[in-house]
């Protein structure tokens, strides 16, 4: 076919980044380890693996399209009405989702730079305007500066807590000052992905500012500590307007019935899941102490992975990283993110992170 022929698509996808996944570890010989997506390293519980393959039994039948039994359950969990929980393809099905029912072309869409990437995606993909805000100089949430974005275009506003990449959490207090600030038709999102990670008793949590601000939709995933993201299945909280619209603009069917049976069981196997993801933040401590001990600075993260700002050493700090073995998430000229992950990769991580410390 000729160059040149074929359907007309937008010019505008053409500057649109593409998502861009964690590198897999190499396989061979020698161990590897995949500390570049964020994922939880534990395999699904063994109750957990038995409900998905019973699951599998039913693949020559559509899913059930309300989520039935898993809705009600995060119902009874959260103690919120069932219509005002709404489920995605992931979480990031439910960001592209928050998109389309807030925001049209010419509209304001307000979040941190640097970002969970989908952001931008799916901002310009709408044909909205992105308003990106500086992280402080300590890696945080510039709230202040954020309020102070807001335009009458303005439709949507993200807040990542804890913050992918920089893991830092945001304060309930600060947050309650933000929200006053923010005019009611203005959609709030907090994207709480990680958040059973977090050990700080000031932190913010989604759900109680939702209960009484029609705008804020608590974000959650079962990738992370329910250690489900191959199976794609996230879920909003707000209220009924908003979950109502998050439903309609819903890939239909699209949460497939092991990733509902496998929520499921999950849920009713938190208390083994908690415990994993206790250890995995003992693993992130022992990691944080040793960098800071080497002389990085390292921002105090709430999440399963840490931050280490290298600017233009990214690319060459990951690239000595992977001869040794170990896949981290480079940000060109900005940082290194690196997951929390098997015992292995901290040590081997230590060891190339000992040859570029600052000191
Ligand atoms: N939000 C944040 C902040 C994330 O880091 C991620 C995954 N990396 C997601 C949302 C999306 O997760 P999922 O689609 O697997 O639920």
């Amino acid at each position: 076919i000729a160059e040149g022929v074929g359907p007309r698509l937008p010019s505008v996808l053409a500057g649109i980044p593409t998502y861009e996944p964690g590198r897999p570890a190499p396989v061979g010989e020698r161990p590897s380890w995949k500390l570049s997506s964020n994922e939880n390293p534990y395999p699904p519980l063994p109750g957990v693996l038995d409900a998905a393959v019973a699951a599998a039994g039913q693949l020559n039948r559509y899913p059930d399209l309300t989520c039935a039994a898993l809705t009600r359950a995060l119902a009874e969990h959260w103690d919120v009405p069932m219509d005002h929980i709404a489920f995605g393809t992931g979480s990031i099905g439910l960001i592209q989702q928050l998109v389309q029912i807030s925001a049209e072309s010419g509209d304001e869409i307000i979040y941190a730079w640097r970002p969970f990437e989908s952001y931008p995606i799916v901002a310009e993909i709408s044909g909205a305007r992105s308003i990106q805000v500086p992280l402080t100089e300590d890696e945080a949430h510039d709230l202040d500066a954020m309020a102070d974005a807001v335009t009458d275009r303005t439709r949507l506003i993200f807040l990542c807590t804890p913050n992918n990449p920089t893991g830092r959490v945001l304060h309930r207090t600060d947050v309650v000052r933000f929200l006053d600030r923010i005019p009611e038709q203005v959609l709030v999102v907090i994207d709480e992905a990680y958040v059973e990670f977090v050990r700080d008793p000031d932190a913010v949590n989604a759900l109680d500012m939702y209960r009484t601000r029609p705008n804020v939709v608590a974000l959650r995933t079962f990738s992370k500590a329910y250690g489900l993201a191959g199976l794609r299945i996230g879920y909003a909280v707000a209220h009924e307007p908003v979950a109502a619209a998050l439903r309609k603009t819903a890939v239909a069917l699209g949460v497939s019935t092991i990733a509902q049976s496998a929520a499921l069981a999950s849920l009713q196997r938190e208390d083994e899941l908690l415990e994993r993801v206790s250890r995995l933040v003992a693993e992130r401590s022992r990691m944080r102490e040793a960098l800071l001990a080497q002389g990085w600075s390292v921002p105090d993260s709430h999440a399963n992975y840490l931050w280490l700002r290298l600017g233009e050493r990214s690319d060459t700090f990951a690239a000595a990283c992977e001869a040794a073995g170990v896949m981290v998430r480079p940000f060109a000229c900005e940082g290194v993110r690196i997951s929390i992950g098997e015992l292995g990769g901290t040590d081997a991580l230590l060891r190339v992170a000992q040859d570029f410390a600052p000191r």
